[in-house]
């Protein structure tokens, strides 16, 4: 009979949370209310906001003038608050205080006339964001060889930020690369990096260690869960990321498994995760 591990932290972070919370009380208030992409990075939770009557879009085209927007936990670009502005939106801002604090650096940054790296993914909603508080002065490095090679400016003149929910491991690593190239590098006061992504990364190291298997439940969208799953693989054990419970069957199950869930993803998705587990031969430690 296989043994059932739960990491601890796991689920929802004080972000996501608030985020929730604020989509909640906007959708008893203003409804309809549109949401300027997805709320958090997950599905389960857009799906239960859509039946309540959120409207997801991905521009603010998609808006009728005068109408109500969120923004995102992900937070926004300024030129997205300037152009809700121009078209009269009611908008309701859901940007996670830690998001919000990388912005407000990389804009002190700029005015300073600094290049400003970030180490981060450039796709993702978060760093998008950020990117638009210092126009050309921007650039998001994920590797050591974008570490070694981003062209600045003038290099007695660099700061560094950090995507808040990417890898402790790499951004160390980077980090480390960055501060050898530039010795008058310019770093945030405290880290960027939240405290619910480094204490679910550490958690997750710590389940890895005692267990033949990690199954971080989350979307494949959500940066923070794609971070789990890597933190355990780096650790040398396997790990999947799942989003739906017909998954868990596809899975061929070790002696020994560990469950975490990503800070977007709702506690009761958890839970049926571990019902549906133990239904099939799991055991609760
Ligand atoms: Fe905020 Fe961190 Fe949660 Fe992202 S993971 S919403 S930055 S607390």
């Amino acid at each position: 009979m296989a043994s059932i591990r739960v990491a601890q932290p796991h689920g929802f972070c004080a972000g996501v949370a608030r985020a929730l919370r604020i989509a909640d009380e906007a959708l008893r208030a203003n409804a309809p209310v549109w949401c300027l992409h997805a709320i958090v990075h997950n599905t389960h939770v857009v799906e239960q906001l859509t039946a309540r009557g959120m409207r997801f879009v991905e521009t603010l085209e998609e808006i009728p003038d005068g109408a109500t927007v969120l923004f995102s936990a992900h937070g926004v670009p300024p030129a997205i608050r300037l152009e809700a502005a121009r078209k009269n939106l009611q908008f309701i801002d859901a940007t996670c205080p830690f998001v919000d604090k990388v912005h407000r650096e990389v804009a002190a940054f700029a005015r300073a006339g600094s290049t400003i790296l970030c180490i981060g993914n450039p796709a993702h909603a978060e760093v998008i964001g950020v990117a638009g508080e210092a126009p050309g002065v921007f650039h998001a490095i994920a590797t050591e060889e974008e570490a070694l090679n981003v062209p600045v400016a003038n290099p007695e003149r660099v700061a560094v930020v950090t995507q808040t929910t990417i890898s402790a491991q790499l951004a160390d690593r980077l980090l480390t690369i960055l501060r050898h190239r530039f010795p008058h590098l310019q770093e945030p006061r405290q880290a960027d990096i939240c405290t619910a992504t480094r204490e679910r990364q550490e958690a997750v190291s710590r389940l890895a260690a005692e267990t033949d298997l990690v199954i971080v439940l989350g979307s494949p969208a959500s940066s923070n869960s794609r971070r789990l799953a890597e933190c355990a693989q780096a650790c040398g054990t396997p790990a999947v990321l799942i989003d739906s419970l017909d998954q868990l069957d596809q899975i061929p199950l070790p002696e020994r498994i560990g469950l975490t869930s990503g800070a977007s993803t709702p506690e009761n998705f958890l839970l049926a995760a571990k019902a549906h587990l133990e239904a099939i031969g799991g055991q609760n430690q």
